[in-house]
């Protein structure tokens, strides 16, 4: 796990956040509010939304702030 890295899991699929490398530009926040709400803790609520759309959302990042890896 790199620096500034934090991960998020749910079922099948893990989101890594990169808080360094994110730029805040929100585009994840308008994409998938239910998942990405910066005024709660955890911010990232990864089982709100289907793996797919996820996966979906993540390669929409500007910063590569964000990326995933599916479980074992
Ligand atoms: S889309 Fe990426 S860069 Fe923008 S706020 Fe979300 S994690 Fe940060």
């Amino acid at each position: 796990m790199g620096k500034g890295n934090k991960e998020y899991s749910t079922d099948g699929i893990t989101v890594i956040w990169n808080a360094e490398k994110c730029i805040h530009a929100g585009i994840c926040v308008k994409t998938l509010p239910n998942v990405y709400d910066p005024k709660s803790k955890p911010w990232i609520s990864a089982d709100n939304a289907s793996k797919d759309e996820l996966v979906n959302q993540i390669k929409q990042c500007p910063s590569g702030a964000l990326s995933y890896k599916f479980d074992q």
